[in-house]
């Protein structure tokens, strides 16, 4: 791979930043100094100095995003843009993808990463992974709601839910709107969508606040992301 890309992926800056540290002379490959950031390396065989230090390549990345509504949960579509276009150059590969799908209108926690088997994990259908939503919805749900979505309430096509938890969090009588938040531990298509309409109401907005262990962070704006810090990244695998 290139040298440049090399660095920025390893924590070293941008590809401005590296360009820096390039023409300054910082960087060995192999004990000889390198300037030109096309310059071909291994990752896996050769030794690459930034200074003093030893550049290890990490081959897994890990963001927490706080994905903004109208974007969609894919990695390239040629309409709409896309959850990694949201990464900036110097983040960008090309194996990196969101773990699971949240709606274009649908804001909150998405994990970008590239990698597979840590996807995999959080999204099999048997390890049952615990998703949190909070939702605006108009229209006012009950206690008996919350009992129905314990029971496993049966939604649109006949699909009867997991047992899920409701918690009212607030209610406007007034304008005929309630907030909650809701448990699940499954993901069918539109599901937190589909439940609340079930008990015949509607969710006007959705946000995903956590994810097994992983939760939203609120310093990060829409559109914002950072990479999951080690106690996150060990918290979930
Ligand atoms: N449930 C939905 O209805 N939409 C989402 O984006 C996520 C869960």
């Amino acid at each position: 791979m290139r040298l440049d890309k090399l660095l920025s992926h390893s924590g070293f800056g941008s590809r401005k930043e590296v360009k820096q540290l390039l023409k300054k002379g910082q960087v060995a490959v192999n004990e000889l100094i390198v300037k030109d950031g096309k310059f071909s390396v291994n990752p896996d065989r050769d030794n690459v100095r930034v200074g003093q230090e030893i550049v290890s390549y990490q081959a897994n990345v890990y963001f927490l995003l706080n994905k903004p509504a109208g974007v969609i949960s894919a990695t390239e579509d040629k309409r709409e843009k896309t959850v990694v276009d949201l990464l900036k150059t110097e983040d960008f590969r090309k194996d990196i993808f969101p773990v699971g799908r949240l709606d274009k209108d649908t804001t909150g926690l998405l994990l970008l990463t590239n990698d597979g088997k840590l996807a995999h994990e959080l999204l099999s259908p048997k390890k049952h992974i615990e998703k949190v939503y909070t939702a605006l919805v108009s229209g006012i749900m009950t206690e008996k709601d919350v009992r129905q979505f314990k029971e496993g309430i049966i939604i649109s096509g006949g699909e009867k839910c997991l047992p899920a938890e409701l918690m009212i969090t607030s209610v406007d009588e007034e304008k005929k709107q309630c907030t909650i938040a809701l448990t699940l531990v499954e993901g069918k298509f539109h599901q937190v969508k589909r439940m609340v309409a079930a008990t015949g109401n509607k969710v006007e907005q959705l946000e995903r606040v956590k994810m097994g262990s992983l939760l939203l962070d609120d310093e990060l704006a829409y559109g914002a992301y950072r990479p999951l810090t080690a106690a996150e990244l060990s918290a979930l695998k």
